[in-house]
């Protein structure tokens, strides 16, 4: 018995079987027993059509109710078949009746019992499941639901129906064309497949094949360790031949590469081969070791096998992974690959599977003529974390397009000051201050965690690590540091030092997101090739992956930077609540009574006073705040800024009240909402959260508002 699709009329494998759960009948039949007046059996069944190929009914042998009935005939009505009551340890007493028919032509189950008793197999449908002459010429035909229908209809009007019950159970449907499956008897090819799963599951329990994430390892055990016999032929014109041909003289079978020269049982030279094809999926489990020239002993075969990786989709782990690895240890007695990794789907905004069928994936070629191909790619890399799904949408990939365009601006500025700068720094004159450790530190940071997560599939991580790095650290702050140098300073090598460093970090990051950014990588290192470096390689491809160094790690001073960017961000953060302009250069008092610290700051106050726009700058353990001066506070470092004579304190004071008595309006609307019962037990608990959030937010921002006023008074 196979799984048959009667609209592609061919073979399917169990795996090739969608199961969903639906509703529908169980129809209860009364089958009357030969020979007693009004006395019957009752059936229960989901396909009364069946009935029509009936050969048996079945009762549990530790049924009391129907013990003695076993040995005694039944008359199939409609067909007016005479079949045994026969007993089986199979038949389940609870479900329905405790009495099964037994059709052993279009049941898995039945088949089984069929053959335990020695039972006739009637097969009632033809290919494209439509009732044959053994199902009687009221209802050869038709097709199996039209025949469902009348057997019903006849069987009501012969009183044989005893109820109909609602009933939902999970039915199989045709994987290509999502036809009701037919289980039918007929003569198929099948692999067995117990000895080949055995090998395959040892190699993936000593570890010599790993999947990622982990978690699928399970998923493969229990598909391995129930694996069933697998139904190799098909009924379709595509697909490798069945290598099995057939005497046409006397009909012996004969399994080989070629028809033989002549039949060894009538000396016949004429033969047939059998018209069936592969399952495509028993020609691609051949796939790892066919590619490699198998089943010659090719060169390729022993340099590559087995394989590092394979990367696919969690949908075929059973179709695919499994079988490759059972058939490489049969016919190779190697593993094919040492790693599987399963990524992720892309989903559409209703959580669907991007299919043909449904139409519902964008083309690919428009999302990359509008984003580009790295925006694209580096945009999925980014959103899916390892092994998840990703919904996809447009607005995703502007996250990539941005990114691009940084990157791009990064690297014009490199390059133009590049080439405004002659030469290099000699080893002996490099000038390395604090802000060039950080930015060294950082960077063999990153190496050594990107590197990690490439190592361990986590690819997301990567793409956030230099994101970040790159974005937040490279451009916001270093290279906005080294522009006052090469704008601003004298010498020489002061300047060489800062083109040095900013063109490795921008060789050494382009290496990295090379394989999430494969473009414009390559476009960037071709262009600042000529700047730092004396390779003789042709594509970024070919220079090897930045190592992290331990030597370049100096987490003293990056600590030192971090609270310097502290400071500069909170003096910035002063300036655009008070509204003052950026060309407006102001004063800053600094009050920091450790001495560490203030030693810190002290040394770099020339970054402060870049970074922020500060023309001067006080620092002391004992400074008194200034009158009408704005105050921010980092760690245990107060910040004040002189605002008289800056701003116009009157006119900004009045902009300030302003703005707070908006808030304030805002606030106590919201302040109404929640203390409205109605509100807050009605509305779904989300938008509860939301307004609960908003009146958080707003109360910090009333409490800032009013702090900036008092600066002013
Ligand atoms: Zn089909
Ligand atoms: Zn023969």
């Amino acid at each position: 018995i196979i799984n048959w699709c009667p609209r592609c009329e061919t073979a399917l494998s169990d795996d090739e079987v969608d199961y969903e759960e639906l509703e529908s009948y169980l129809w209860y039949i009364k089958y009357p027993i030969k020979n007693k007046k009004n006395e019957f059996v009752v059936v229960a069944t989901t396909r009364p059509e069946t009935m029509l190929g009936d050969t048996a009914v079945a009762v549990n042998p530790n049924d009391k109710r129907y013990k003695h009935l076993i040995g005694e005939k039944v008359i199939i009505p409609l067909v007016e078949r005479e079949v045994p009551i026969i007993s089986d340890d199979y038949v389940d007493k609870e479900f329905g009746t405790g009495c099964v028919k037994v059709t052993p032509a279009h049941d898995p189950n039945d088949f089984k019992i069929g053959l335990r008793h020695n039972l006739e197999q009637v097969l009632i449908m033809d290919e494209k499941a439509v009732m044959n002459r053994n199902a009687g010429i009221d209802y050869e035909g038709m097709n199996r639901f039209e025949c469902r229908e009348k057997v019903v209809e006849d069987l009501k009007e012969r009183k044989l129906l005893e109820k109909v019950e609602k009933y939902s159970h999970s039915i199989g449907h045709c994987y290509r064309c999502h036809t009701v499956i037919e289980p039918y008897l007929s003569n198929q090819w099948f692999v067995k497949m117990k000895p080949l799963a055995k090998k395959a599951i040892e190699v993936v329990k000593e570890g010599k094949i790993k999947f990622q994430p982990p978690r699928w390892e399970k998923v493969y055990y229990n598909w391995m360790e129930n694996i069933r016999d697998w139904c190799i032929s098909r009924q379709i014109w595509w697909g490798h031949r069945i290598p099995a041909y057939y005497c046409d003289n006397c009909g012996k079978m004969f399994v080989a590469k070629q028809a033989p020269d002549k039949c060894t049982e009538c000396n016949g030279n004429k033969f047939t081969q059998d018209p069936d094809v592969l399952d495509t999926w028993f020609s691609s489990w051949l796939w790892p070791f066919s590619t490699m020239g198998w089943p010659e002993r090719a060169k390729e075969l022993d340099y590559f096998y087995p394989t590092d990786l394979l990367v696919t989709a969690p949908g075929i782990i059973f179709f695919w992974v499994a079988r490759m690895i059972m058939a490489s240890m049969e016919f190779v007695g190697k593993i094919p690959f040492k790693t599987v990794f399963l990524h992720g789907m892309v989903l559409d905004e209703q959580m669907r599977k991007m299919e043909k069928s449904l139409g519902n994936s964008p083309d690919p070629i428009d999302v990359i003529e509008k984003f580009g191909a790295d925006a694209l790619r580096f945009s999925m890399v980014f959103n899916t974390p390892k092994g998840n799904d990703v919904v996809y949408t447009d607005s995703l990939v502007e996250t990539g397009r941005n990114f691009a365009n940084k990157i791009w601006n990064a690297a014009r500025f490199a390059i133009t000051n590049s080439e405004n700068i002659a030469g290099m720094p000699e080893p002996e004159n490099m000038k390395i201050d604090l802000a060039d450790r950080w930015i060294l530190h950082r960077l063999h940071t990153v190496i050594y965690d990107v590197s990690k997560a490439y190592d361990e599939y986590r690819f997301n991580d990567a793409a956030h690590i230099l994101y970040n790095f790159f974005w937040n650290e490279y451009c916001a702050w270093y290279l906005e540091i080294i522009k006052d140098r090469f704008y601003h300073s004298d010498d020489i090598s002061i300047k060489r030092t800062a083109k040095y460093l900013m063109l490795k970090v921008l060789d050494y990051s382009a290496r990295m997101l090379h394989p999430i950014m494969p473009f414009i990588t390559e476009e960037i290192w071709q262009r600042i090739q000529k700047f730092c470096s004396d390779s003789t390689a042709e594509s970024i491809m070919q220079v090897s992956f930045p190592v992290a160094d331990k030597e370049q790690l100096f987490p003293e001073d990056a600590r030192k930077m971090e609270l310097i960017i502290k400071v500069i961000t909170a003096i910035r953060g002063i300036r655009k609540d008070m509204n003052v302009p950026l060309r407006e250069k102001v004063e800053t008092v600094i009050k920091v009574v450790k001495g560490g610290k203030r030693l810190i700051l002290q040394d770099n106050r020339h970054y402060i006073k870049i970074m922020a726009k500060v023309s001067d700058i006080y620092i002391g353990d004992d400074v008194v705040k200034p009158s009408k001066s704005a105050t921010a506070v980092v760690d245990d470092v107060e910040i004040y800024m002189p605002l008289a004579g800056i701003i116009d304190l009157e006119k900004e004071r009045d902009r300030l009240l302003k703005k707070l008595s908006k808030v304030e309006s805002n606030l106590n609307n919201c302040v109404k909402k929640l203390n409205n019962k109605d509100f807050v037990n009605n509305a779904p608990q989300s938008v509860v959260q939301e307004e609960r959030e908003r009146k958080e937010n707003l109360e910090i921002t009333s409490e800032k508002l009013k702090a900036n006023i008092a600066f002013l008074e």
